[in-house]
């Protein structure tokens, strides 16, 4: 037996830090939403008790250390599941980007692994097991638009986003999402209007989006690495109707309605960037 799955991308149309909680974490606020940039994975069934994965990616890890792997060791203990799996994973999402591109993957992972073991879990069950491996699993696993609170992990799904163009831009620079929520003061930031965004989405109102669009993560990243604010401003530049930082970053995505003025800020933006793309939100049904 062989299943494939794709495992969106996702951009923080709004994102909130309210106050640090006793545990550590960051009590989060965020509007999220799926993009259709996608990898790929092909989970074939193996009567041996295994896991192996394939990796068609540079300097990404095959091991324990992926979350694929994670996701599926995590299954196979919880239910003491006998048979095997080989998994081939293809990435296309750029690796540390804030774009989730490890926890869709272990999502997709999930999803697949609970058809091809006939483990018959359902949504609600695989997010609270995702949520074991990475705050960001619940949402990948729901899709489309969606409100995470806690520390990303409670989803409540919103409509679909209306249609636009979405323009990313990723800078060869990394970032350590751990380091930028240590450094994020809470209580000096301005922070977004979640209500507004979520209102927004609620009437399907493009300007509304823009007019609410905002990340707190904004006020670290972009005063350390400057090239992250110049692509926004560039962005904007061009033509993009608004353009953010999503998650920790380093991309940025701009959102535009009109096709002419996304290819425009798309091409402009390639002189500055080695990975650009021009996307569109994710259109397949929960
Ligand atoms: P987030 O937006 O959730 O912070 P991200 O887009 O910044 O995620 P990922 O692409 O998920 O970051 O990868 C972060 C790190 O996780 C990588 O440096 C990589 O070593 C490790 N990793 C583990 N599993 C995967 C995977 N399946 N794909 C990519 N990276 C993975």
């Amino acid at each position: 037996m062989k299943i494939n799955v794709k495992a969106p991308a996702k951009i923080n149309l709004s994102l909130d830090a309210l106050y640090k909680r006793k545990d550590n974490y960051h009590e989060l606020e965020m509007v999220m939403t799926t993009i259709d940039l996608a990898d790929r994975l092909q989970l074939v069934l193996l009567e041996k008790d295994c896991i192996k994965l394939d990796v068609k990616a540079h300097f990404i890890p095959d091991d324990k250390r992926n979350l694929v792997y994670q996701a599926a060791a995590l299954l196979k203990e919880r239910f003491q599941i006998k048979q095997g799996v080989a998994i081939s994973l293809d990435k296309s999402i750029p690796v540390a980007a804030g774009l989730a591109g490890g926890s869709s993957d272990a999502a997709a992972a999930l999803k697949g692994l609970n058809q091809l073991w006939d483990l018959n879990l359902s949504l609600e069950e695989l997010a609270d097991l995702g949520a074991e491996l990475g705050s960001d699993i619940p949402f990948c696993l729901y899709g489309g638009t969606a409100l995470a609170t806690g520390r990303g992990e409670i989803i409540e799904p919103l409509p679909m986003m209306p249609n636009c163009w979405i323009v990313l831009a990723k800078p060869s620079i990394s970032v350590s999402t751990p380091g930028v929520y240590r450094d994020l003061k809470v209580s000096e930031v301005t922070h977004p209007n979640t209500k507004g965004m979520v209102q927004a989405i609620q009437e399907g109102s493009f300007e509304g989006i823009c007019d609410n669009i905002g990340n707190v993560l904004e006020t670290v990243t972009l005063v350390k690495h400057p090239e992250v604010k110049r692509i926004k401003e560039k962005m904007l530049e061009f033509g993009a109707d608004t353009a953010l930082m999503s998650g920790s970053g380093p991309t940025v995505f701009a959102l535009v309605k009109q096709y002419s003025r996304a290819k425009r800020v798309y091409n402009g933006l390639r002189g500055f960037c080695e990975e650009v793309y021009l996307v569109r939100p994710w259109q397949e049904q929960r």
